[in-house]
């Protein structure tokens, strides 16, 4: 007889619950969880092949098993026991640390890991080595709408909820393609235009997606222009007084430098600049302002809906802020089927950010360069000081290892030597760092290759803690099955690494014994830490507990002590979370891409996620029938540029940017405006081939990009590259 484990789905933000069948130690089926409110029983394909891709034949392929050292660069690992690996482990990063100082070593995490892998992981950074060095593939993910709603809000606290999206008028999805990437959450959207024909959905995506195609009015932009075309529609409603006046004097400041910032982005510009009709900014202005009603005396809701479109951008916090502003200069906020929403790629960024994991960022929302926040997390967790020095993020971390400033990398379930822009430079990091150990439940990524020790981890069906989707709904990850060989959970793996490290750091003086610090016996015991941390911040979630977990199943924060579920929906007061409670304007203009396409690199390249595959594939490319949708990389183009470029469908065509090149076949898309092209983000070398600029080979699509970012969230620009195609 099948048992079921209530868990979560491990691949996207929509945090859908799953209910694992098992027999004996084997996981044999997966359903939905009806009782799970982000999915109500429903899984997509990925969700629903789950216990495939744990099949133990499968696995047992791809798993790392056991710690293995590699003796030399390019040799074949050997298999080690734990102790002596955590030992080496520990006494490489002390005489760095002892030679160089904390900030000469870094740790690159992720947010397919769980809220308790991140909080002993953020401690044993920032709290035991004394580094901010800390940063997460969040950072590819959801910086910049992490920037951009402390920017306006005041907090890093998406304000919507699932729910809102059947009470929406207006549905202004930009920059997300959720009908691939959000599956789930997506036939929400059908379901709530099936109740209500009359809603309208506009989406503004360079390319026609399914999402787009779902559309009322689509508005395909140019890549980089959304900030030209969020200006032009609050010049519209401006004119048109479309704007709540009344609402932006009572909840909000900075408005009268957005106002003059947007006087010159009239939609005749804007279509210049965006490439799209007047008539279509207009549209998409009124029915913003008016959440699809067309009468501002009667203003329905509008919910926007914004992923990496906004986020992985050079300008990612302006795209976010434009937005938010939208919402403020309307009142479009606080109320059912109302406000700003992000979805989150990872299914954890969000816990990740709540316990402070990313560089610039502290425990609970606190801030790095808040000295007062560094005070109260060094009394929490009785240490003599939080390090001022800001910690590096992503792409400065791996430049930094790249010219030797980084001497030890602890990279944790992440795969940069596929994933990051520009691989030339993450190799050349991955190469010249002196030791980089490697956390991870695959054996068979690309980073594998350039580690020097391999601990083998826990992943989805055997992991113990929680996640929070894209709504601030945590729900607990439950265990199904032993871990498999000597597999161990992340955070005991840190905290055991902690432990050897503080002894260390103490025999050669450089730090005072610290034996409690990282002392933790289970993912609970974290958990309850965590949550200690957030008493009085906007997440405080001290009213919760794991028991109220299993009892009322999963709940959104904050839910602060006292208070008998969590919050759907924030700022219903209008009181935002600023010191003064006012809303922020960003009065940030349009500024260009970072790189843009001439004669020379005369198309754009945008990069994305397939409907059925997940990140670098290392989970979903074990399972054959993932690959039914799309069965292999390409280079899409739109059949105009094709048929100009005397390009048939299936022609192997070199694509080179200025940092390397790929080699790839070229298929029409007619989802695509001419002078653009895509390539799906999750193949990899085994797929596809690259070149540096020097020649040497590289993985996947990310030989292109670039790793120009954001200069307030530091994401980069993975969105857009310019490129040129030659056939061969
Ligand atoms: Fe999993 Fe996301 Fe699909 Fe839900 S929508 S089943 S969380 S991949």
């Amino acid at each position: 007889m099948a048992e079921e484990t209530r868990s979560t789905c491990p691949y996207c933000g929509v945090g859908c619950g799953v209910l694992i069948q098992t027999e004996g130690a084997r996981i044999t089926g997966v359903r939905g969880d009806p009782a799970h409110p982000a999915n109500f029983g429903r899984l997509c394909t990925k969700g629903s092949t789950l216990h495939l891709t744990a099949a133990p034949a499968i696995a047992g392929q791809a798993r790392l098993l056991a710690p293995a050292r590699r003796p030399a660069r390019g040799a074949e690992t050997q298999a080690i026991g734990w102790d002596e690996a955590l030992d080496e482990a520990a006494e490489r990063f002390a005489r760095v640390i002892a030679e160089d100082g904390p900030d000469a070593v870094g740790f690159y995490l992720s947010g397919q890991l769980l809220t308790e892998d991140y909080y002993v992981f953020n401690k044993l950074a920032k709290g035991l080595v004394g580094t901010n060095n800390l940063d997460t593939n969040s950072r590819l993910c959801m910086s910049s709408a992490v920037a951009g709603y402390k920017k306006t809000l005041g907090a890093d606290a998406p304000p919507a909820c699932y729910d809102d999206v059947k009470d929406a008028g207006c549905l202004f999805i930009a920059g997300s393609n959720a009908a691939w990437a959000h599956p789930i959450f997506f036939r929400r959207i059908e379901d709530a235009k099936r109740a209500n024909p009359a809603m309208k959905i506009v989406v503004a995506d360079p390319r026609r997606t399914d999402t787009a195609e779902f559309a009322d009015l689509h508005l395909p932009l140019q890549p980089g222009s959304d900030v030209m075309l969020f200006h032009a529609m609050l010049h519209v409603m401006l004119r048109e007084g479309w704007a709540d006046e009344a609402f932006i004097a009572a909840h909000t400041q900075g408005f009268e430098a957005l106002r003059d910032t947007v006087r010159d982005c009239t939609p005749e510009r804007a279509g210049e600049v965006c490439g799209l009709p007047v008539a279509d900014i207009v549209q998409a202005a009124r029915l913003f302002a008016t959440g699809g009603s067309g009468d501002a005396a009667r203003r329905a809701p509008t919910l926007s809906l914004y992923c990496m479109g906004l986020n992985q951008s050079s300008h990612g916090t302006d795209k976010n802020a434009a937005l938010i502003g939208l919402h403020l200069a309307t009142g479009q906020i606080g109320r059912p089927g109302a406000g700003p929403f992000s979805l989150t790629g990872q299914p954890n960024a969000m816990g990740g950010r709540e316990v402070g994991g990313l560089s610039n960022l502290l425990p609970a929302h606190r801030d790095m360069a808040n000295a007062a926040h560094r005070a109260e997390v060094a009394a929490f967790w009785g240490v003599p000081a939080i390090p001022a020095t800001p910690g590096l993020s992503a792409i400065e971390m791996f430049r930094a290892a790249a010219e030797g400033r980084v001497r030890a990398l602890w990279i944790a379930c992440t795969n940069p030597a596929q994933s990051m822009p520009d691989q030339a430079l993450v190799r050349r990091a991955l190469e010249r760092c002196e030791f980089v150990v490697l956390q991870e439940a695959y054996a068979t990524t690309a980073t594998a290759a350039f580690a020097d020790l391999l601990l083998p981890a826990t992943t989805w069906g055997e992991k113990d803690g929680t996640v929070t989707n894209s709504e601030r709904r945590i729900s607990r990850v439950r265990p199904a099955v032993p871990a498999p060989g000597e597999a161990r959970h992340d955070w005991a793996i840190a905290a055991d690494f902690g432990q050897r490290l503080q002894a260390r750091l103490a025999l050669r003086g450089v730090a005072p014994p610290r034996p409690e610090l990282l002392l933790y016996h289970s993912p609970e015991q974290v958990w309850n830490e965590h949550r200690a941390t957030t008493a009085g911040r906007d997440l405080d979630i001290t009213g919760l507990s794991y028991a109220l977990l299993d009892q009322l199943g999963p709940q959104q924060w904050p839910m602060p002590a006292g208070q008998p579920a969590g919050t759907p929906r924030l700022y219903q007061d209008g009181v935002f979370a600023t010191p003064d409670g006012r809303a922020r304007f960003s009065a940030e203009p349009w500024r260009p891409l970072a790189e843009t396409r001439d004669a020379d690199w005369p198309y754009a390249l945008n990069t994305g996620r397939l409907r059925d595959q997940w990140h670098g594939m290392s989970r979903t490319g074990t399972l054959g029938r993932l690959f039914g949708h799309v069965a292999e990389p390409a280079l899409q183009m739109a059949p105009h540029d094709m048929a100009r470029e005397g390009l048939a469908a299936g022609d192997l065509v070199d694509v080179a940017s200025r940092r390397g090149s790929a080699v790839l076949p070229v298929q029409p898309d007619a989802t695509l405006a001419p002078a653009q092209t895509f390539v799906a983000m999750h193949w990899g070398e085994e797929f596809l081939g690259g070149r540096d600029a020097r020649g040497q080979a590289l993985a996947g699509v990310n030989a292109l990009t670039t790793p120009a970012f954001c200069p307030t969230s530091k994401q980069p620009e993975l969105k857009h590259a310019a490129v040129r195609i030659r056939r061969l």
